[in-house]
């Protein structure tokens, strides 16, 4: 019955140093977020306590009544969410978060080795979309699967579709991921469920950073393409972290002989998720989503991803004013890319500099990089200092921070020394006596 303070004070004392350091930032990490008190009442409750391994009405456990209710909640919320019909849509809420969200929907519709395409990771891919490079599988889904990727048009720095198309042709994949995690365009799923269609593959559109703005009709849904849609709930949509799996269901498909032959997705990734890969669901997170989902449906919601869109505008256009180089020249979404390469620094240094005065920016590598320890790109978003309430004209003012940020990193990396690491060793030594450094703070 002890309070976390009375009972640990030293985590206590470490979260509240934690809820100081994220009130003294300013975050512009895209895929970070805050979530409501009320989300994060059900994260912390009873929810945690119970083992409920199955699914609603077929549990392996006993006393899982509540749990069902909460369940099937989480998922009718889910679907209407997205304003999807349950006779074409069902959804998986257990998978623990996106990356095995995404394993999970590979084991569950292929076959080991089996063939996927995705957008490559230096154009703007994630990881669990099967990374990998010349000489090293470095996702695990890269081992299991064989991984062609696709990449951006390097003149337009949008995504070829073109290419992939004639990549399409000659790979046969059984899967193309149509998704991104520093992709700051619109992504054109119908064009991609086209090439689906003429290899006969399925098509997951992976909308872990876009999502909330989907839910509110501010970005095209990937809905009416895609066979199975995956998103991490933890972004834009305001949650905890965790996932939701949506699969088609009950869609009838013909095949060669001209048969219809059914087309019912939800066994295959049910039972790829448990008992495939997962054993007891994190129900505290479930309970958590559904209470996400639910905010999901009001004005505030609405409004919200609005204001990220507005936001994320204001600061690309803010940074286009300063000279900065934005790939793909703007965005559609809540995110920017910088290309930094014409100021003639890299996003490491820079992340660095902001950091050092509480800014969170991800470096990000952006198309020819080489290194993503040291790239050329600098990753920022609008979604979690719109939850804080911060307008389009405090945007302007960011923009002038990062600005500034990047003509003291221009400065010190002609004094720290060639490596990136004798940098951040300056910076260790003389960040708490720079003038600039200090002003900008
Ligand atoms: N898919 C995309 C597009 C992402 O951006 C991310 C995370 O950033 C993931 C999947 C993985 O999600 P998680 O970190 O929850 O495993």
């Amino acid at each position: 019955r002890l309070s976390l303070n009375q009972a640990d004070p030293t985590i206590h004392n470490l979260i509240q140093e934690e809820i100081k350091r994220q009130r003294e930032s300013i975050n512009l990490i895209p895929s970070e977020n805050h979530s409501s008190k009320a989300v994060l009442e059900a994260l912390g409750s009873v929810m945690s306590t119970k083992y409920a391994e199955g699914y609603p009405g077929a549990r392996y456990y006993g006393g899982t009544q509540v749990y069902d209710k909460v369940e099937v909640l989480c998922q009718q919320r889910a679907l209407n969410a997205f304003n999807l019909n349950q006779n074409e849509w069902g959804v998986n809420v257990q998978m623990l978060s996106g990356a095995p969200a995404n394993f999970a929907i590979y084991t569950g519709l292929l076959a080991p080795k089996d063939r996927i395409m995705s957008l490559d990771l230096p154009h703007g891919g994630h990881l669990s979309h099967g990374y990998q490079t010349e000489t090293k599988k470095v996702s695990a889904v890269s081992s299991y699967f064989e991984v062609m990727p696709y990449r951006l048009n390097e003149e337009t720095e949008l995504i070829d579709y073109e290419q992939l198309e004639i990549l399409a042709r000659a790979f046969r994949p059984k899967l193309i991921v149509a998704g991104a995690s520093a992709y700051a365009r619109i992504i054109d799923f119908q064009a991609i469920r086209k090439i689906c269609d003429s290899v006969k593959a399925y098509l997951l559109a992976d909308i872990s950073h876009t999502a909330g703005m989907m839910a509110a009709e501010q970005l095209p849904s990937p809905f009416p393409y895609a066979d199975v849609v995956m998103t991490t709930t933890h972004k834009s949509m305001r949650g905890p972290r965790g996932s939701l799996i949506f699969y088609r269901v009950g869609q009838k498909e013909i095949d060669k002989n001209g048969k219809p032959i059914n087309y019912d997705l939800k066994s295959k990734i049910d039972q790829a998720v448990f008992p495939g890969l997962q054993g007891g669901p994190h129900f505290h997170t479930i309970t958590s989503i559904a209470v996400a989902l639910e905010e999901a449906k009001t004005p505030e919601f609405q409004n919200y991803q609005k204001n990220v869109l507005l936001n994320s505008k204001k600061l690309a256009d803010e940074l286009l004013k300063r000279n900065f180089s934005l790939v793909s020249g703007g965005t559609d979404n809540h995110l920017v890319l910088v290309n930094l390469k014409p100021k003639s620094i890299d996003g490491a240094r820079v992340e660095s500099i902001l950091q050092a005065v509480n800014i969170s920016v991800n470096k990000n590598t952006v198309p020819k990089d080489k290194s993503a320890l040291v790239p050329n790109g600098l990753r920022m978003g609008s979604v979690p200092m719109t939850s804080r309430g911060v307008n389009q004209d405090e945007f302007a003012q960011i923009a002038d921070f990062i600005d500034r940020g990047v003509a003291i990193a221009q400065k010190v990396k002609g004094e720290a020394g060639p490596k990136v690491q004798d940098f951040k060793d300056w910076l260790n030594k003389h960040a708490d006596q720079h003038p600039e450094i200090q002003k900008l703070k």
